[in-house]
């Protein structure tokens, strides 16, 4: 029969023995493994009763109140003594601490639902004894599980975001690499779709990795593919969609459109002139015209 404090503290596997307060209004919670499967090697599944130590963890887990929690494990390792079981020796595990786990599933989940409700991973840290890369990895995982396949769009738009600056880091033999801050985007151009994917990276294979995933009767549904004027981005989509219709979309268009007006305006003041255009001179007072925003339809936005 479980006991109060178990019940309250209510992570599945493990029985609260006792709960130890500190002169500083500090808990510490003292478990002991109340799964019978945890006696079960996980190599062979074989049941040992042969305890070869006793080792206490500390787990993190979630904060509870507001004093602070710590949690110790008093777990036991047993011996595995099938004969044929590679495994000499393991220690116990339960579902929400597998082994090598230091935090408990309950609190990853805690910080994947955290993420997904909107706030950043760092803030989600602050709270939650985790780093960055854990917070992070616990909501690829729970967001991984819950994605579903993105329905194929007739219009198909790929492009990429920078995210933040570029960083070097240092790998194991002392090489420096710089972390790819490309993203290559994929979007809904001809429905309600919105962002579809997402991938790390701006080269040709990125695009095609990602293509190459959704299958063919995905790919066969896109018939017009979307790119900045970019040979990377159109030699994939030239490989992976080749029967796609390859068109500029209007942002970049437009954006050389004006890079090319401002030269020859820079230009011709230079040689009329002798000096740099000043916002007075006639050839400047339509400058900037072509930002205005697109209106009307968003298939105008690519048809331009
Ligand atoms: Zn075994």
């Amino acid at each position: 029969m479980e006991n109060g404090t178990t019940i309250l503290f209510g992570l599945p596997g493990v029985g609260v023995d006792r709960v130890e307060a500190d002169e500083h209004g500090g808990r510490t919670v003292h478990l002991r493994t109340t799964d019978p499967d945890a006696a079960a090697c996980p190599e062979c599944g074989v049941f040992s009763t042969v305890v070869r130590q006793r080792r206490t963890t500390r787990p993190k887990d979630l904060p509870y109140g507001e004093a602070p929690l710590v949690v110790r494990w008093h777990k036991t390792q047993y011996r595995c003594r099938e004969r044929l079981c590679k495994r000499k020796a393991f220690t116990e595990s339960i579902a929400e601490l597998p082994p090598y786990a230091r935090i408990t599933g309950r609190t990853r989940r805690a910080a994947a639902v955290a993420v997904g409700s909107g706030r950043s991973v760092s803030a989600v840290t602050r709270e939650l004894p985790m780093s960055w890369p854990v917070a992070h990895a616990a909501f690829v995982a729970h967001a991984e599980a819950r994605l579903v396949e993105p329905v194929a769009p007739r219009v198909l738009g790929i492009d990429e975001t920078r995210r933040g600056r570029p960083r070097w880091s240092k790998d194991e033999d002392g090489k420096w690499h710089r972390s790819e801050r490309f993203e290559t985007n994929f979007v809904d151009l001809s429905g309600p779709g919105g962002l579809l994917g997402q991938s790390a990276g701006r080269s040709a294979k990125t695009v095609t990795d990602w293509l190459d995933a959704r299958g063919e009767a995905w790919n066969s549904a896109v018939q017009v593919v979307a790119i900045d004027p970019c040979a990377a981005y159109r030699a994939a989509v030239e490989r992976a969609l080749p029967h796609a219709l390859i068109v500029a979309d209007h942002f970049h268009l437009v954006r050389l459109a004006n890079e090319m007006v401002t030269d020859v305006r820079q230009r011709v003041a230079r040689e009329q002139l002798g000096r740099r255009g000043r916002a007075v001179d006639p050839a400047w007072a339509t400058a900037g015209c072509c930002y205005e925003p697109v209106t009307g339809s968003p298939s105008g936005l690519w048809t331009g």
